[in-house]
Protein backbone atom coordinates (compact mmCIF):
# COMPACT_ATOMS: atom_id res chain seq x y z
CA UNK A 1 0.00 0.00 0.00
CA UNK A 2 3.01 2.32 1.08
CA UNK A 3 4.71 1.73 -2.59
CA UNK A 4 1.28 2.01 -4.46
CA UNK A 5 0.64 5.60 -2.79
CA UNK A 6 4.09 6.38 -3.42
CA UNK A 7 3.41 6.10 -7.17
CA UNK A 8 0.18 7.22 -6.76
CA UNK A 9 1.64 10.80 -5.96
CA UNK A 10 4.97 10.55 -8.14
CA UNK A 11 4.11 9.35 -11.42
CA UNK A 12 2.63 11.47 -14.43
CA UNK A 13 -1.55 11.15 -15.41
CA UNK A 14 -0.84 8.35 -17.55
CA UNK A 15 2.88 7.41 -17.16
CA UNK A 16 2.11 4.09 -15.63
CA UNK A 17 -0.97 1.45 -14.70
CA UNK A 18 -0.53 1.26 -11.25
CA UNK A 19 -2.84 -2.93 -10.18
CA UNK A 20 -2.33 -3.86 -6.69
CA UNK A 21 -3.43 -7.60 -5.75
CA UNK A 22 -4.48 -8.13 -2.56
CA UNK A 23 -6.62 -10.84 -0.76
CA UNK A 24 -8.38 -8.11 1.62
CA UNK A 25 -9.65 -4.60 0.46
CA UNK A 26 -7.64 -3.08 3.14
CA UNK A 27 -4.42 -3.15 4.80
CA UNK A 28 -3.88 -4.19 8.46
CA UNK A 29 -1.70 -1.66 11.13
CA UNK A 30 -0.99 -4.56 12.70
CA UNK A 31 1.06 -2.41 15.87
CA UNK A 32 -2.56 -1.15 16.76
CA UNK A 33 -3.89 -5.16 16.86
CA UNK A 34 -3.48 -6.08 20.46
CA UNK A 35 -4.80 -2.33 21.44
CA UNK A 36 -7.88 -4.02 19.00
CA UNK A 37 -7.85 -7.15 20.96
CA UNK A 38 -8.21 -5.00 24.19
CA UNK A 39 -10.96 -3.30 22.74
CA UNK A 40 -9.27 0.20 22.98
CA UNK A 41 -8.94 0.92 19.05
CA UNK A 42 -12.25 -0.29 17.05
CA UNK A 43 -11.56 -3.14 14.55
CA UNK A 44 -12.24 -1.02 11.42
CA UNK A 45 -9.76 2.09 12.71
CA UNK A 46 -6.63 -0.73 12.54
CA UNK A 47 -7.17 -1.26 9.06
CA UNK A 48 -6.91 0.99 6.05
CA UNK A 49 -9.43 0.70 2.76
CA UNK A 50 -7.42 0.57 -0.14
CA UNK A 51 -10.00 1.85 -2.37
CA UNK A 52 -10.11 4.92 -0.65
CA UNK A 53 -6.30 5.60 -0.57
CA UNK A 54 -5.46 4.54 -3.61
CA UNK A 55 -7.95 6.17 -5.84
CA UNK A 56 -5.71 5.75 -8.88
CA UNK A 57 -4.82 2.54 -8.85
CA UNK A 58 -6.86 -0.79 -9.72
CA UNK A 59 -7.78 -2.73 -7.10
CA UNK A 60 -8.16 -6.70 -7.20
CA UNK A 61 -8.94 -8.57 -4.33
CA UNK A 62 -7.68 -11.70 -4.57
CA UNK A 63 -4.01 -13.63 -4.69
CA UNK A 64 -1.14 -14.22 -6.33
CA UNK A 65 -0.85 -17.73 -6.76
CA UNK A 66 2.91 -17.74 -8.66
CA UNK A 67 4.67 -15.73 -10.82
CA UNK A 68 6.86 -16.48 -13.56
CA UNK A 69 8.95 -13.45 -14.12
CA UNK A 70 11.07 -14.70 -16.81
CA UNK A 71 7.18 -14.59 -18.51
CA UNK A 72 6.22 -11.39 -16.60
CA UNK A 73 3.44 -12.99 -15.95
CA UNK A 74 1.42 -13.23 -12.62
CA UNK A 75 -0.95 -16.17 -12.03
CA UNK A 76 -4.01 -14.58 -10.07
CA UNK A 77 -7.36 -15.97 -8.09
CA UNK A 78 -10.02 -13.97 -7.12
CA UNK A 79 -13.37 -14.82 -5.30
CA UNK A 80 -14.91 -14.41 -8.55
CA UNK A 81 -12.64 -16.33 -10.70
CA UNK A 82 -13.00 -19.11 -8.49
CA UNK A 83 -16.76 -18.79 -8.54
CA UNK A 84 -16.87 -18.47 -12.27
CA UNK A 85 -14.80 -21.36 -12.73
CA UNK A 86 -17.34 -23.38 -10.88
CA UNK A 87 -20.53 -21.70 -13.09
CA UNK A 88 -18.28 -22.71 -16.09
CA UNK A 89 -17.99 -26.47 -14.95
CA UNK A 90 -21.44 -26.67 -14.16
CA UNK A 91 -22.61 -24.65 -17.53
CA UNK A 92 -20.58 -28.26 -19.07
CA UNK A 93 -17.76 -26.38 -20.55
CA UNK A 94 -19.27 -23.45 -22.01
CA UNK A 95 -16.88 -20.46 -21.18
CA UNK A 96 -17.93 -17.20 -20.64
CA UNK A 97 -15.94 -14.33 -22.10
CA UNK A 98 -13.88 -12.54 -19.49
CA UNK A 99 -13.80 -8.57 -18.97
CA UNK A 100 -10.44 -7.15 -18.18
CA UNK A 101 -9.80 -6.50 -14.88
CA UNK A 102 -7.42 -3.73 -15.11
CA UNK A 103 -7.20 -1.54 -18.32
CA UNK A 104 -3.95 -2.87 -20.16
CA UNK A 105 -2.35 -5.55 -18.08
CA UNK A 106 -4.98 -7.66 -17.34
CA UNK A 107 -5.26 -10.48 -20.12
CA UNK A 108 -2.36 -11.97 -22.40
CA UNK A 109 -3.50 -15.13 -20.76
CA UNK A 110 -2.97 -18.49 -22.34
CA UNK A 111 -5.50 -20.73 -21.29
CA UNK A 112 -3.24 -23.42 -20.96
CA UNK A 113 -1.31 -22.09 -18.25
CA UNK A 114 -4.00 -21.41 -15.96
CA UNK A 115 -4.93 -23.82 -13.08
CA UNK A 116 -9.08 -23.66 -12.91
CA UNK A 117 -10.55 -21.27 -11.42
CA UNK A 118 -7.16 -18.37 -11.26
CA UNK A 119 -6.40 -16.04 -14.53
CA UNK A 120 -2.73 -14.69 -15.84
CA UNK A 121 -2.00 -11.39 -15.64
CA UNK A 122 0.59 -10.17 -17.85
CA UNK A 123 3.12 -6.97 -16.33
CA UNK A 124 5.81 -4.65 -16.63
CA UNK A 125 7.00 -3.91 -13.11
CA UNK A 126 6.35 -6.47 -10.11
CA UNK A 127 6.68 -5.31 -6.66
CA UNK A 128 6.33 -8.82 -4.32
CA UNK A 129 5.43 -7.66 -0.52
CA UNK A 130 3.69 -10.44 0.70
CA UNK A 131 4.86 -10.36 4.22
CA UNK A 132 5.24 -13.18 6.15
CA UNK A 133 2.94 -15.56 8.14
CA UNK A 134 2.99 -17.58 11.82
CA UNK A 135 6.07 -20.01 11.84
CA UNK A 136 4.41 -22.98 13.52
CA UNK A 137 6.28 -25.92 14.18
CA UNK A 138 4.60 -29.97 14.42
CA UNK A 139 3.86 -29.60 18.29
CA UNK A 140 0.68 -32.00 18.50
CA UNK A 141 -2.99 -30.71 18.79
CA UNK A 142 -1.60 -26.89 17.97
CA UNK A 143 -3.44 -26.74 13.79
CA UNK A 144 -6.43 -27.87 15.69
CA UNK A 145 -6.51 -26.05 19.09
CA UNK A 146 -4.17 -22.70 18.46
CA UNK A 147 -4.95 -19.14 16.54
CA UNK A 148 -2.12 -16.73 15.44
CA UNK A 149 -1.89 -13.23 16.05
CA UNK A 150 -1.60 -11.10 12.84
CA UNK A 151 -4.84 -10.46 11.36
CA UNK A 152 -7.43 -8.35 12.67
CA UNK A 153 -9.78 -10.98 12.76
CA UNK A 154 -7.58 -12.54 14.68
CA UNK A 155 -7.13 -9.75 16.90
CA UNK A 156 -10.67 -10.04 17.71
CA UNK A 157 -12.19 -13.32 17.27
CA UNK A 158 -9.47 -13.90 20.52
CA UNK A 159 -11.09 -10.47 22.65
CA UNK A 160 -14.45 -12.50 22.00
CA UNK A 161 -13.31 -15.58 22.77
CA UNK A 162 -11.35 -14.40 26.23
CA UNK A 163 -14.53 -12.90 27.26
CA UNK A 164 -16.57 -16.11 26.50
CA UNK A 165 -14.68 -18.16 28.20
CA UNK A 166 -14.96 -15.66 31.28
CA UNK A 167 -18.33 -16.60 30.71
CA UNK A 168 -18.34 -20.40 30.53
CA UNK A 169 -15.98 -20.53 33.87
CA UNK A 170 -18.68 -18.16 35.64
CA UNK A 171 -21.71 -20.30 34.41
CA UNK A 172 -20.13 -24.07 35.17
CA UNK A 173 -20.45 -25.87 38.20
CA UNK A 174 -17.55 -28.01 37.00
CA UNK A 175 -14.31 -27.36 38.27
CA UNK A 176 -11.98 -28.61 35.72
CA UNK A 177 -13.81 -27.05 32.93
CA UNK A 178 -13.76 -23.80 34.88
CA UNK A 179 -10.10 -23.80 35.07
CA UNK A 180 -9.22 -24.24 31.86
CA UNK A 181 -11.67 -21.46 30.79
CA UNK A 182 -9.54 -19.19 32.87
CA UNK A 183 -5.96 -20.46 31.71
CA UNK A 184 -4.35 -18.46 28.16
CA UNK A 185 -1.60 -19.41 27.32
CA UNK A 186 0.75 -17.62 25.17
CA UNK A 187 3.77 -18.80 22.78
CA UNK A 188 6.24 -16.26 21.57
CA UNK A 189 8.00 -13.79 23.72
CA UNK A 190 8.13 -10.63 20.58
CA UNK A 191 6.12 -7.96 19.85
CA UNK A 192 3.09 -9.93 19.13
CA UNK A 193 3.00 -12.42 21.92
CA UNK A 194 3.92 -9.76 24.74
CA UNK A 195 2.01 -6.83 23.79
CA UNK A 196 -1.30 -9.07 22.97
CA UNK A 197 -1.03 -11.14 26.14
CA UNK A 198 -0.99 -8.20 28.36
CA UNK A 199 -3.45 -5.93 26.83
CA UNK A 200 -5.93 -8.85 26.91
CA UNK A 201 -4.61 -9.75 30.70
CA UNK A 202 -5.77 -5.64 31.36
CA UNK A 203 -9.12 -6.02 29.12
CA UNK A 204 -9.70 -9.51 31.25
CA UNK A 205 -8.49 -8.14 34.41
CA UNK A 206 -10.96 -5.04 34.49
CA UNK A 207 -13.95 -7.46 33.49
CA UNK A 208 -13.71 -9.57 36.36
CA UNK A 209 -15.61 -6.82 38.44
CA UNK A 210 -18.60 -7.48 36.41
CA UNK A 211 -18.81 -10.75 36.99
CA UNK A 212 -19.91 -12.01 40.64
CA UNK A 213 -17.93 -15.52 40.89
CA UNK A 214 -15.12 -14.76 38.48
CA UNK A 215 -12.22 -12.96 40.59
CA UNK A 216 -8.73 -11.54 39.09
CA UNK A 217 -6.93 -13.57 40.80
CA UNK A 218 -8.90 -16.68 38.88
CA UNK A 219 -7.10 -16.19 35.56
CA UNK A 220 -4.47 -17.50 34.79
CA UNK A 221 -2.27 -16.00 32.10
CA UNK A 222 1.33 -18.03 30.91
CA UNK A 223 3.89 -16.63 28.39
CA UNK A 224 6.11 -19.20 27.16
CA UNK A 225 9.32 -18.14 25.37
CA UNK A 226 12.01 -20.51 24.47
CA UNK A 227 14.96 -18.57 24.56
CA UNK A 228 16.34 -16.64 27.82
CA UNK A 229 14.76 -13.02 27.28
CA UNK A 230 11.57 -11.61 25.88
CA UNK A 231 10.80 -8.55 23.09
CA UNK A 232 14.70 -8.52 22.01
CA UNK A 233 13.84 -5.35 19.81
CA UNK A 234 13.78 -3.21 22.87
CA UNK A 235 17.02 -4.74 24.54
CA UNK A 236 18.34 -6.67 26.73
CA UNK A 237 18.17 -4.34 29.93
CA UNK A 238 14.32 -3.69 28.76
CA UNK A 239 13.56 -6.92 27.86
CA UNK A 240 14.25 -8.42 31.67
CA UNK A 241 12.19 -4.91 32.57
CA UNK A 242 9.59 -5.91 30.99
CA UNK A 243 10.04 -9.64 32.49
CA UNK A 244 9.86 -8.19 35.69
CA UNK A 245 6.54 -6.06 34.91
CA UNK A 246 4.63 -8.99 34.25
CA UNK A 247 6.02 -11.47 37.21
CA UNK A 248 4.64 -8.45 39.45
CA UNK A 249 1.08 -8.81 37.91
CA UNK A 250 1.04 -12.41 38.80
CA UNK A 251 1.83 -13.31 34.45
CA UNK A 252 3.63 -16.28 34.66
CA UNK A 253 6.58 -15.59 32.12
CA UNK A 254 8.50 -19.18 31.72
CA UNK A 255 11.29 -18.82 29.78
CA UNK A 256 13.79 -21.45 27.76
CA UNK A 257 10.16 -23.10 27.68
CA UNK A 258 8.55 -24.66 24.89
CA UNK A 259 5.07 -25.92 23.89
CA UNK A 260 5.56 -29.36 23.28
CA UNK A 261 1.89 -30.66 22.87
CA UNK A 262 -1.49 -28.85 23.32
CA UNK A 263 -3.52 -32.19 22.34
CA UNK A 264 -7.35 -32.93 23.96
CA UNK A 265 -6.74 -29.16 25.31
CA UNK A 266 -3.65 -29.42 27.92
CA UNK A 267 -0.95 -27.09 27.12
CA UNK A 268 2.07 -29.63 28.07
CA UNK A 269 5.66 -27.46 28.24
CA UNK A 270 8.80 -28.93 28.19
CA UNK A 271 9.15 -27.90 31.88
CA UNK A 272 6.99 -30.66 32.41
CA UNK A 273 3.83 -28.42 33.57
CA UNK A 274 0.63 -28.83 32.15
CA UNK A 275 -1.93 -26.80 31.99
CA UNK A 276 -5.27 -27.74 30.66
CA UNK A 277 -6.62 -24.48 28.47
CA UNK A 278 -8.71 -23.75 25.84
CA UNK A 279 -6.67 -21.37 24.76
CA UNK A 280 -3.02 -21.23 23.02
CA UNK A 281 -2.18 -18.41 20.91
CA UNK A 282 0.69 -19.05 19.14
CA UNK A 283 3.06 -16.38 18.06
CA UNK A 284 6.62 -17.69 18.25
CA UNK A 285 7.93 -15.90 15.01
CA UNK A 286 6.83 -15.88 11.52
CA UNK A 287 8.32 -16.96 8.11
CA UNK A 288 8.36 -15.70 4.61
CA UNK A 289 5.18 -16.11 2.37
CA UNK A 290 4.90 -19.02 0.69
CA UNK A 291 3.92 -17.49 -2.72
CA UNK A 292 7.63 -16.54 -2.69
CA UNK A 293 8.83 -20.46 -3.46
CA UNK A 294 5.79 -19.85 -6.39
CA UNK A 295 8.55 -17.86 -8.23
CA UNK A 296 11.49 -18.52 -10.22
CA UNK A 297 13.18 -15.79 -8.53
CA UNK A 298 16.20 -15.90 -6.32
CA UNK A 299 15.48 -16.61 -2.85
CA UNK A 300 17.82 -16.59 0.30
CA UNK A 301 18.34 -19.88 3.14
CA UNK A 302 15.38 -18.20 5.10
CA UNK A 303 12.84 -17.97 1.96
CA UNK A 304 13.25 -14.66 1.43
CA UNK A 305 13.48 -12.77 -1.73
CA UNK A 306 17.66 -11.76 -2.02
CA UNK A 307 17.25 -7.64 -2.61
CA UNK A 308 20.07 -5.23 -3.45
CA UNK A 309 20.10 -2.30 -1.14
CA UNK A 310 18.20 -0.25 -4.00
CA UNK A 311 15.19 -3.12 -3.44
CA UNK A 312 15.73 -4.23 -6.72
CA UNK A 313 15.75 -8.65 -6.68
CA UNK A 314 19.15 -9.22 -7.05
CA UNK A 315 19.66 -10.26 -10.71
CA UNK A 316 16.09 -9.84 -11.84
CA UNK A 317 15.27 -7.29 -13.75
CA UNK A 318 11.84 -5.60 -13.26
CA UNK A 319 11.56 -7.17 -9.99
CA UNK A 320 11.81 -5.28 -6.62
CA UNK A 321 10.80 -6.18 -2.78
CA UNK A 322 10.27 -4.45 0.73
CA UNK A 323 8.93 -5.63 3.96
CA UNK A 324 9.45 -9.02 5.76
CA UNK A 325 9.15 -10.87 2.37
CA UNK A 326 12.54 -8.94 1.28
CA UNK A 327 16.97 -10.15 2.59
CA UNK A 328 17.52 -6.36 2.41
CA UNK A 329 21.21 -5.52 3.40
CA UNK A 330 20.93 -3.11 6.09
CA UNK A 331 24.34 -0.55 5.26
CA UNK A 332 23.60 1.42 8.06
CA UNK A 333 24.30 -1.34 10.35
CA UNK A 334 27.74 -1.47 11.98
CA UNK A 335 28.88 -5.14 11.51
CA UNK A 336 29.40 -5.78 7.80
CA UNK A 337 26.96 -7.91 6.12
CA UNK A 338 23.81 -7.34 8.67
CA UNK A 339 20.34 -7.44 7.30
CA UNK A 340 17.43 -5.15 7.59
CA UNK A 341 15.38 -6.85 10.70
CA UNK A 342 11.74 -7.43 9.94
CA UNK A 343 9.77 -4.55 11.51
CA UNK A 344 7.22 -1.74 10.11
CA UNK A 345 9.49 0.67 10.75
CA UNK A 346 12.27 -0.80 7.81
CA UNK A 347 8.66 -2.34 5.92
CA UNK A 348 6.99 1.36 5.68
CA UNK A 349 10.48 3.16 4.83
CA UNK A 350 11.34 0.88 2.17
CA UNK A 351 8.38 0.65 0.42
CA UNK A 352 8.79 4.69 -0.04
CA UNK A 353 12.44 4.26 -1.12
CA UNK A 354 10.99 1.29 -3.97
CA UNK A 355 8.51 3.41 -5.49
CA UNK A 356 10.96 6.26 -5.88
CA UNK A 357 13.57 3.88 -7.52
CA UNK A 358 10.67 2.51 -9.63
CA UNK A 359 9.89 5.93 -10.97
CA UNK A 360 13.71 6.69 -11.48
CA UNK A 361 14.34 3.19 -13.54
CA UNK A 362 10.94 3.89 -15.69
CA UNK A 363 12.55 7.49 -16.57
CA UNK A 364 15.99 6.57 -16.65
CA UNK A 365 17.33 7.94 -13.51
CA UNK A 366 19.27 6.53 -11.19
CA UNK A 367 17.78 4.49 -8.17
CA UNK A 368 19.21 5.15 -5.14
CA UNK A 369 20.15 2.85 -2.15
CA UNK A 370 17.62 1.99 1.09
CA UNK A 371 20.04 3.25 3.97
CA UNK A 372 17.91 3.73 8.29
CA UNK A 373 19.30 3.84 11.22
CA UNK A 374 17.16 1.93 13.12
CA UNK A 375 15.59 4.03 15.65
CA UNK A 376 15.22 1.17 18.56
CA UNK A 377 11.74 0.14 19.84
CA UNK A 378 8.53 0.59 21.91
CA UNK A 379 6.72 -1.59 23.05
CA UNK A 380 3.16 -2.04 25.07
CA UNK A 381 2.85 -3.82 28.15
CA UNK A 382 -0.95 -2.64 28.88
CA UNK A 383 -3.20 0.19 29.67
CA UNK A 384 -0.40 2.83 31.00
CA UNK A 385 2.70 0.35 31.07
CA UNK A 386 5.32 0.26 28.35
CA UNK A 387 8.71 0.13 27.51
CA UNK A 388 11.18 1.55 24.79
CA UNK A 389 14.80 1.76 24.04
CA UNK A 390 14.88 4.81 21.21
CA UNK A 391 18.01 5.89 20.22
CA UNK A 392 19.91 4.62 22.81
CA UNK A 393 17.75 6.08 25.39
CA UNK A 394 15.48 3.42 27.62
CA UNK A 395 12.33 4.56 28.83
CA UNK A 396 9.55 2.59 31.01
CA UNK A 397 6.89 2.40 32.80
CA UNK A 398 3.60 5.65 31.76
CA UNK A 399 6.50 7.53 29.48
CA UNK A 400 7.07 4.73 27.53
CA UNK A 401 3.57 3.96 27.29
CA UNK A 402 2.66 7.49 25.92
CA UNK A 403 5.30 7.40 23.38
CA UNK A 404 4.25 3.57 22.07
CA UNK A 405 0.80 5.93 21.55
CA UNK A 406 2.39 8.98 19.85
CA UNK A 407 4.44 7.03 18.03
CA UNK A 408 2.22 4.90 16.09
CA UNK A 409 -0.52 7.59 16.10
CA UNK A 410 2.31 9.38 14.06
CA UNK A 411 2.88 6.58 11.72
CA UNK A 412 -0.70 5.30 11.19
CA UNK A 413 -1.83 6.18 7.65
CA UNK A 414 -4.15 9.08 6.36
CA UNK A 415 -5.47 11.81 8.62
CA UNK A 416 -8.82 10.39 8.86
CA UNK A 417 -7.33 6.71 10.82
CA UNK A 418 -5.32 9.16 13.06
CA UNK A 419 -8.06 11.30 14.03
CA UNK A 420 -10.54 8.09 14.77
CA UNK A 421 -7.82 6.41 16.90
CA UNK A 422 -7.33 9.85 18.71
CA UNK A 423 -10.68 10.18 18.97
CA UNK A 424 -11.27 6.51 20.56
CA UNK A 425 -8.60 6.64 23.18
CA UNK A 426 -9.83 9.71 24.23
CA UNK A 427 -13.51 8.44 24.52
CA UNK A 428 -12.27 5.02 26.26
CA UNK A 429 -10.64 7.68 28.99
CA UNK A 430 -13.58 8.73 29.76
CA UNK A 431 -15.75 6.01 30.14
CA UNK A 432 -15.89 2.21 31.21
CA UNK A 433 -14.18 -0.46 29.56
CA UNK A 434 -16.56 -1.90 26.35
CA UNK A 435 -16.05 -5.73 27.95
CA UNK A 436 -19.12 -7.33 25.64
CA UNK A 437 -18.37 -10.73 23.53
CA UNK A 438 -19.65 -10.20 20.45
CA UNK A 439 -18.53 -14.34 19.53
CA UNK A 440 -21.98 -15.44 17.93
CA UNK A 441 -20.66 -12.43 14.69
CA UNK A 442 -18.20 -15.00 13.78
CA UNK A 443 -21.26 -17.73 12.53
CA UNK A 444 -24.18 -15.11 11.77
CA UNK A 445 -26.42 -17.43 10.15
CA UNK A 446 -26.20 -19.71 13.35
CA UNK A 447 -29.59 -18.69 14.65
CA UNK A 448 -31.42 -18.41 11.46
CA UNK A 449 -30.24 -22.10 10.16
CA UNK A 450 -31.85 -23.45 13.84
CA UNK A 451 -34.89 -21.67 12.92
CA UNK A 452 -35.29 -23.07 9.43
CA UNK A 453 -34.07 -26.63 10.55
CA UNK A 454 -37.00 -26.77 13.00
CA UNK A 455 -39.69 -25.57 10.50
CA UNK A 456 -38.29 -28.36 8.17
CA UNK A 457 -38.67 -31.03 10.78
CA UNK A 458 -42.20 -29.51 12.17
CA UNK A 459 -42.74 -29.80 8.08
CA UNK A 460 -42.19 -33.58 8.20
C1 LIG B 1 0.71 -8.07 16.46
C2 LIG B 1 1.89 -7.45 15.77
C3 LIG B 1 2.49 -6.31 16.32
C4 LIG B 1 3.58 -5.71 15.67
N1 LIG B 1 4.13 -4.60 16.24
C5 LIG B 1 5.16 -3.99 15.61
C6 LIG B 1 5.72 -2.79 16.15
O1 LIG B 1 5.29 -2.31 17.21
N2 LIG B 1 6.76 -2.21 15.46
C7 LIG B 1 7.26 -2.74 14.30
O2 LIG B 1 8.20 -2.16 13.72
N3 LIG B 1 6.75 -3.88 13.77
C8 LIG B 1 5.72 -4.51 14.39
N4 LIG B 1 5.19 -5.66 13.85
C9 LIG B 1 5.76 -6.22 12.61
C10 LIG B 1 5.21 -5.48 11.38
O3 LIG B 1 3.82 -5.38 11.44
C11 LIG B 1 5.65 -6.21 10.10
O4 LIG B 1 7.05 -6.27 10.09
C12 LIG B 1 5.18 -5.44 8.84
O5 LIG B 1 3.78 -5.43 8.78
C13 LIG B 1 5.74 -6.08 7.56
O6 LIG B 1 5.22 -5.41 6.46
P1 LIG B 1 5.04 -6.15 5.04
O7 LIG B 1 4.45 -5.14 4.13
O8 LIG B 1 6.29 -6.81 4.66
O9 LIG B 1 4.00 -7.32 5.31
P2 LIG B 1 2.46 -7.24 5.72
O10 LIG B 1 2.15 -6.03 6.53
O11 LIG B 1 2.16 -8.59 6.33
O12 LIG B 1 1.70 -7.10 4.32
C14 LIG B 1 1.73 -8.10 3.34
C15 LIG B 1 0.44 -8.06 2.55
O13 LIG B 1 0.52 -8.96 1.45
C16 LIG B 1 -0.69 -9.67 1.34
N5 LIG B 1 -0.44 -10.96 0.66
C17 LIG B 1 0.11 -12.07 1.19
N6 LIG B 1 0.17 -13.04 0.25
C18 LIG B 1 -0.35 -12.54 -0.88
C19 LIG B 1 -0.58 -13.08 -2.19
N7 LIG B 1 -0.25 -14.33 -2.51
N8 LIG B 1 -1.14 -12.28 -3.12
C20 LIG B 1 -1.47 -11.01 -2.80
N9 LIG B 1 -1.29 -10.45 -1.58
C21 LIG B 1 -0.74 -11.21 -0.63
C22 LIG B 1 -1.13 -9.86 2.78
O14 LIG B 1 -2.52 -10.13 2.86
C23 LIG B 1 -0.76 -8.51 3.38
O15 LIG B 1 -1.80 -7.59 3.21
C24 LIG B 1 4.10 -6.28 14.47
C25 LIG B 1 3.50 -7.44 13.93
C26 LIG B 1 2.40 -8.02 14.56
C27 LIG B 1 1.77 -9.25 13.96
Amino acid sequence: MYTALRLQQKLKRGEAEVVVVSPNAYMTYQPFLPEAAAGSISPRHVVVPLRRVLPNCTIIVGEARSIDHARRVATLTTLASEEEAANRTTANGLDTPRTPLAKNARDAATDAHEPPGSFEMTYDELVLAPGSISRTLPVPGLAEHGIGFKTVEEAIALRNHVLEQMDIASSTRDPELRDAALTYVFVGGGYAGVEALAELADMARYATRYYHNVKADDLKWILVEASDHILPEVGHDMGKYAVRELRARNIDVRLETRLDSCENRVAVLSDGTRFPTRTVVWTAGVKPHPILAATDLPLDKRGRLICTAKLAVDGAEHAWSAGDAAAVPDLAADEPGAECAPNAQHAVRQARVLAENIVASLRGETPRDYRYRYAGSVASLGLHKGVAQVYGRKLKGYPAWLMHRVYHLSRVPTFNRKARVLAEWTLSGLFKREIVSLGSLEHPRAEFELAAGRERSRDV
